[in-house]
């Protein structure tokens, strides 16, 4: 199976009063065309920073300190990647819920209480679809055949300066863009402030045509933005609708306040999904939603997973999940992968320790004895335990694991495991 992403010996940390947190450390994992893939560990393993890495979407005091980050987003050539650690911010906002979208955890901390459903749904679409609907609001005032006069002659011209200036705007971002990538590693200061340089005038380039700015904030003249407007709608509500949301009309109008948990998760989704992203990045979509809800909202990524996107990328830290939605599986500790392979042969034959205990910590119906539980807690990563990370909470802890991080080995086809236990005998 071809791979759609790929984070390559990541690091990121965090610059903390306290300290340097150095909460990746060194991250390799792959997620391939029409899978769901899981990421596995504790809370505070480093999940959620790997993924907001791969989005690029780390809070300050937050970097990305090295390492590539692929995304295999070509259908013509699938091997064809793109870095984009060495993108600019504006590439990433075009792929960031076109390409690649993100359920956050909350979903009620996701959603903006002062926007309606529909506003907050359709921001996807203007961001990312609005030539679609630019040329679809023309054609429905009868733009393609001239310009009419009168009121629906003004609207047919400021609509088309609109899709002209979004042209011009395309055209010059690609010319930025490549001089961006081009600069190439960014390891002297003439080279970071030449890239400095780019992004601001990338990033100042307008979208938008100046008269057309200008009507839209004439609450009068705005209204020359109606099919627009309309086109929107239509979509918001097809959108919830394909969702098995009912009453989607009513929902599209309404603010998150006035909807339970489980249906702001749905709105959350529908924002993800709503351009058709190649790759939907789950963080923990389940949590602080009860037993009967979590297991809709599984099926709906499950069914949207056969219809709609081609991979996921799935958070969490409970492992009845992971067996129920995943395919593959890499478990995490303290911003180290531990051990990747497919959910059933992690599930039956786990390799590292830190493994083991996670599976020895899941209940079991008609479990008598007490439930085990992994002694002590993550480390603290400003000054994380040298060599394998695990150690100071590992049974089978040797010398070597104090001093050397284990090399990341394929124990069989499919399965790979970072642990001395393992190095050492691949080494006799
Ligand atoms: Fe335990 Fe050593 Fe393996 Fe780390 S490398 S999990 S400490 S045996």
């Amino acid at each position: 199976m071809e791979k759609i992403a790929q984070t390559d010996k990541l690091y990121t940390n965090f610059y903390t009063y306290e300290g340097v947190v150095k909460a990746l450390n060194g991250v390799s994992i792959e997620v391939k065309h029409g899978e769901t893939y899981g990421l596995v560990g504790e809370s505070g393993c480093g999940k959620s920073v790997t993924v907001r890495s791969l989005m690029r979407i780390v809070q300050s005091p937050g970097r990305i300190e090295d390492g590539r980050i692929l995304l295999f987003l070509n259908e013509e050539d699938r091997q064809k990647a793109v870095d984009i650690v060495k993108r600019s911010e504006s590439y990433m906002e075009g792929i960031r819920g076109n390409e690649v979208s993100m359920i956050f955890q909350e979903a009620s901390t996701s959603l903006n209480p002062v926007l309606s459903i529909e506003y907050q749904v359709g921001e996807s679409f203007r961001l990312h679809r609005m030539k679609e609907i630019l040329q679809e609001a023309i054609e429905s005032l009868g733009g393609q055949d001239g310009s009419p006069g009168g009121w629906k002659g003004f609207q047919i011209r400021l609509l088309k300066r609109e899709q002209k200036a979004r042209k011009r705007y395309d055209t010059r971002a690609e010319r930025i863009e490549a001089k961006i990538v081009g600069i190439g590693e960014l390891d002297n200061k003439v080279d970071i402030k030449k890239r400095h340089a780019l992004e601001k005038k990338r990033e100042k380039i307008r979208k938008s045509d100046g008269l057309v700015q200008f009507v839209k904030h004439v609450p009068v003249l705005r209204r020359y933005y109606r099919p627009v407007d309309r086109i929107v709608h239509r979509m918001v509500v097809e959108l919830l609708e394909a969702l098995g949301i009912p009453n989607p009309e009513n929902i599209a109008g309404s603010y998150p306040h006035e909807l339970s948990g489980g249906m702001q998760q749905r709105i959350v989704i529908a924002i993800a999904l709503a351009c058709h992203p190649k790759m939907l990045i789950a963080d923990e979509p389940t949590s602080n939603l009860d037993v009967t809800i979590q297991a809709q909202i599984i099926e709906l990524i499950n069914k949207l997973k056969e219809t709609q996107i081609s991979s996921v990328l799935f958070i969490t830290h409970d492992l009845g999940v992971v067996a129920e939605v995943c395919d593959r599986v890499t478990v995490m500790y303290a911003g180290d992968t531990c051990e990747t392979a497919k959910v059933a042969t992690l599930f039956n034959e786990p390799l590292h320790p830190y493994t083991k205990a996670l599976l020895k910590s899941v209940p079991k119906v008609q479990q008598e004895e007490a439930l085990a539980t992994i002694p002590g807690i993550v480390p603290n990563l400003v000054h994380p335990p040298s060599g394998c990370r695990f150690h100071p909470r590992c049974e089978q802890a040797m010398d070597i694991c104090k001093q050397i991080k284990p090399e990341v080995i394929e124990y069989s086809e499919g399965h790979t495991v970072a642990c001395h236990l393992y190095t050492a005998k691949e080494a006799e």
